[in-house]
């Protein structure tokens, strides 16, 4: 036990956590050159094309110190995007230590300094590193400098690096076996081990990745896992090396994975400790939480044949995806379909992609929304889950609302805290709080609905700052909102996917631009379509789609047959994600459309 070290990197996103990894496995010969394939740790498809890590994995490395001395070293990798911020407070729990990786051009940015306070809280021994020190841009005299105010540390403990050309590469490896404590734990107690992660494999199963706080785990022994309450017996351990290595044990303090056979991600849940089925500890692993969808969207096939092709796929996604929630529901509108629940936008993104890529669905999907809690005159205590606006009870009968609210954290440079301020008041925020961290760089905190924030807020945050913010979120709770839900009417017919749950005091202005928006969005057709936005029956914005003129539809019909056959072509491809309500063609970008508004 003395002789392992487990750690992680906490980076904003681009300062180099994947790249400092890859070096890291160069430089212990975990891999080989000709495994050594860029970024090694984001094996998903869709992570190495965004270049960004979904998941987090770990991997072990040997290491053999400059004195002679054998050493295990466990890197464990985090996300790095707030959607995934549970998984992270997780990987961090089963370390000891932290490499602070700083890019030096760039200096401290929010998600960095949101990971460092569970790091710390985690008691964490911090090694910040200053990373991309060959860029001509770097800054490092100044970023040590942040990094020392941040940490209060010496400025000689901050390692100077470059983790494309190699600088300071070495001096990582021997701080971690310096700085980084050896695990504490005891041997002899009954098996407590944390499960930071689970990875679907199409062959095995699922296979839990964990860390042993007490006791050791063997093949073949007779195991539980305390909050799901299932027994399964440990077919196969071993540690994660680039390729998993079987093994008899995996003893107290260091990390391995475990296949049981288990077929469906969920019975694995990030944050649950493993013990043993005769002898169970006594305590559970503090912290564990079932993790909770933040936003919920309908998801339909464009053909409603597909319907239950749909559903197989969204079952097999769930396979792999334990935090992927999904119900069926029926929409006037689009017929049969599936609310589901996801842990912010980019999941949503890429539950949408993967369906699209892996299982070759069309797939509409309709406006995301949070979840809101409703109470009626009626049993004002009973809450009424909203996770769709059709779900919120009628307005004659709606004791209040509830919605989530969130503290957000951005720092940005003081220029641009004007702009900050001002999209964050727009956005509902409360100003809770300024602080100069430097002379320039300004951390401000607000209180925000989470509504405002899920969708495009982060996209206007980087267009206001010239790209110079950063930002981060942690739920706060639940507060009163005066919140109406907006309908749209196309064809005086409502549209119930299209509907949307808004603060009343910008129902009307928002009713408004959806109108505009959508009479830009929707094609028109042979005839004219009003489109309205009504609070329960009262009208409050109209727009009208003329119909196409005539002689633009001659025009189609006459010309030469090639002509005629491209338009169609045309028309078949436009047809892809678009679904036929009534006699009208709403576009996949309609559904989205009330996320657009500016
Ligand atoms: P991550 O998002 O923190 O995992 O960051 P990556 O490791 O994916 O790095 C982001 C970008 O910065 C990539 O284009 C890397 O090639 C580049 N990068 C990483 N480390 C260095 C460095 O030390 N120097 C330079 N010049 N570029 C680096
Ligand atoms: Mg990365």
């Amino acid at each position: 036990m003395k002789n392992i070290r487990n750690f992680c990197i906490i980076a904003h996103i681009d300062h180099g956590k994947s790249t400092l990894a890859d070096r890291l496995l160069d430089a212990t010969q975990t891999v080989t050159k000709r495994e050594a394939q860029a970024q090694l740790l984001d094996n998903m498809d869709l992570e190495r094309e965004r270049g960004i890590t979904i998941k987090s994995h770990a991997i072990q490395m040997n290491y053999t110190a400059p004195d002679g001395e054998q050493y295990i070293l466990n890197l464990i990798d985090t996300p790095g995007h707030v959607d995934f911020s549970y998984e992270v407070s997780r990987s961090i729990a089963a370390c000891e230590g932290a490499l602070l990786v700083v890019d030096a051009a760039q200096s401290i940015q929010a998600q960095t300094i949101s990971n460092l306070y569970l790091a710390l809280e985690n008691d964490l021994e911090i090694i910040p590193v200053l990373n991309k020190v060959d860029l001509p841009s770097a800054n490092p005299e100044e970023v040590t400098d942040d990094i020392v105010d941040l940490l209060g540390c010496d400025p000689e403990e901050v390692i100077p690096a470059s983790a494309k050309t190699g600088i300071g590469i070495q001096e990582i490896l021997d701080a971690i076996v310096e700085r980084v404590p050896a695990p504490v734990g005891n041997p002899d107690e009954p098996l407590q081990a944390l499960i930071f992660d689970s990875q679907y494999n199409q062959f095995r199963g699922v296979e839990t990745i964990f860390r042993v706080i007490n006791g050791s785990i063997k093949k073949g022994q007779h195991i539980k896992f305390v909050a799901t309450g299932e027994s399964y017996y440990a077919d196969e351990i071993g540690t994660l090396k680039l390729k998993q290595e079987p093994k008899k044990e995996i003893s107290c303090g260091d990390v391995g994975y475990l296949i049981t056979g288990i077929k469906e991600a969920k019975e694995v849940k990030v944050g649950d400790t493993i013990t043993d089925h005769d002898n169970p500890t006594k305590n559970a692993i503090e912290g564990f939480e079932d993790v909770k969808p933040m936003v919920f969207a309908g998801i339909y096939p464009v053909d409603t044949e597909d319907y239950e092709d749909l559903r197989a796929s969204m079952e097999k996604l769930q396979l792999n995806d334990a935090s992927l929630v999904f119900q069926a529901e029926s929409s006037a509108a689009l017929g049969f379909g599936f609310r589901c629940g996801f842990l912010g936008m980019l999941h949503l993104e890429i539950i949408q992609e993967r369906l699209e890529r892996e299982f070759d669905m069309t797939v509409i999907t309709t406006v995301p929304n949070v979840s809101y809690h409703a109470y009626t005159n009626k049993n004002p205590n009973d809450i009424v889950i909203v996770n769709n606006p059709s779900d919120l009870p009628e307005p004659s009968t709606l004791n209040r609302v509830e919605e989530p609210f969130i503290k957000a954290t951005i720092i940005t440079k003081s220029d641009f805290v004007g702009n900050v301020m001002s999209l964050c008041i727009e956005k509902r925020g409360q100003v809770k709080n300024q602080t100069y961290l430097t002379q320039e760089r300004v951390e401000l905190v607000f209180d925000m609905p989470l509504a405002e924030i899920v969708f495009d807020f982060y996209d206007r945050l980087k267009t206001v700052s010239k790209g110079y913010a950063s930002f981060d979120y942690a739920p706060i709770g639940m507060k009163e909102s005066k919140l109406v839900r907006v309908d749209i009417l196309l064809n005086s017919q409502t549209v119930d996917a299209l509907s949307a749950l808004v603060h009343f005091d910008n129902a009307y202005t928002i009713g408004k631009k959806m109108v505009e928006k959508l009479r830009e969005l929707i094609p028109r057709q042979q005839f004219d379509i009003p489109v309205q936005a009504a609070i329960g029956a009262k009208i409050i914005a109209r727009e009208t789609i003329k119909a196409l003129r005539k002689d633009v539809t001659a025009k189609c019909y006459g010309g030469d047959i090639s002509r005629k056959r491209k338009l169609l072509e045309k028309q078949k491809k436009g047809k892809k994600r678009m679904r036929q309500v009534g006699n009208v063609e709403i576009p996949q970008q309609a559904f989205m459309a009330v996320l657009k508004l500016n």
